[in-house]
C-alpha cells in the first residue's frame, strides 16, 4: 500500500498524537485524521508538540492542522472537534486503515476495540507503564482484541502511574514505527499472522 493512499486516524492531539501525527506526516501518510475537542493550554506544550505558546487557547485540532501541513503540505488533515462517543464513533472510524490508539482510559478503549471490529480497521496500541512500554497491533479477527488482553479495567493505582509516566516518549517513535510497517504490510496478512505466531497469542510486544 502506497503511504500518500493511507487514511490513519489518531484519537487525540496530546502527548500521545502530537509526536505520532507529526511522524505519520512526515512519513508520507496521505490522509491523517485527529479527534480532539479541548484546547490548547501552556501546562503540557513540553510533551505536545504540535502546539505552541502563540496557540494557547485555540481548538487543539486547528493548531495539530496548522503545524502539519506547514510540514508537510501533502498530507490531507482531516479534524474532528468533538468528544469520542459510542453515538459518532462508527462513522468517524469509517474508511481509515488504521486506528492509532493513545487514550488514557479504560472506557474509551473498550470503546474503540468494539468499534474496529465491527468495521474491520486495525487498531495500533500503545501505552507505558514505569520505564516500560508496550505496542501492540489489533488486528481484527487475526489476533487477539483489546478485550482478550485486558478483560476488566486495571485499578486506579495502576492508571495514575500510567498517566504520570506518559511523559516518557519513547513509546511514541516505536508506536509510529509500528503504524508506518503496518501500513506498509497491510495487504500482506501472512506478514500478519507471522507476528502472532512470533510467541503467545497474549504476549504483546515489550520495549525498554
Ligand atoms: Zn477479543
Amino acid at each position: 500500500m502506497k503511504l500518500l493512499d493511507a487514511k490513519v486516524l489518531l484519537l487525540g492531539a496530546g502527548g500521545l498524537g502530537s509526536p505520532a501525527a507529526l511522524y505519520l506526516a512526515a512519513a508520507g501518510v496521505g490522509t491523517l485524521g485527529i479527534i480532539d475537542m479541548d484546547v490548547v493550554d501552556s501546562s503540557n506544550l513540553q510533551r505536545q508538540i504540535l502546539h505552541n505558546m502563540d496557540r494557547i487557547g485555540d481548538r487543539k485540532v486547528d493548531s495539530a492542522k496548522k503545524t502539519l501541513t506547514a510540514m508537510n503540505p501533502d498530507v490531507n488533515v482531516v479534524t474532528y472537534d468533538t468528544r469520542l462517543g459510542a453515538d459518532n464513533i462508527l462513522s468517524i472510524i469509517d474508511g481509515y486503515d488504521v486506528i492509532v490508539d493513545g487514550t488514557d482510559n479504560f472506557p474509551t478503549r473498550y470503546l474503540v476495540n468494539d468499534a474496529a471490529l465491527l468495521k474491520n480497521i486495525p487498531v495500533v496500541h500503545g501505552s507505558i507503564f514505569r520505564f516500560e512500554g508496550q505496542v501492540t497491533v489489533f488486528s481484527p479477527y487475526v489476533g487477539p482484541c483489546y478485550r482478550c488482553m485486558i478483560p476488566e479495567p486495571v485499578s486506579y493505582t495502576h492508571l495514575t502511574v500510567i498517566r504520570r509516566a506518559e511523559r516518557t516518549a519513547v513509546g511514541y517513535a516505536i508506536e509510529n514505527s509500528l503504524v508506518v510497517h503496518y501500513l506498509n504490510r497491510l495487504s500482506d496478512l501472512a506478514w500478519t499472522m507471522a507476528r502472532w505466531a512470533e510467541g503467545p497469542m497474549h504476549r504483546p510486544a515489550r520495549v525498554r
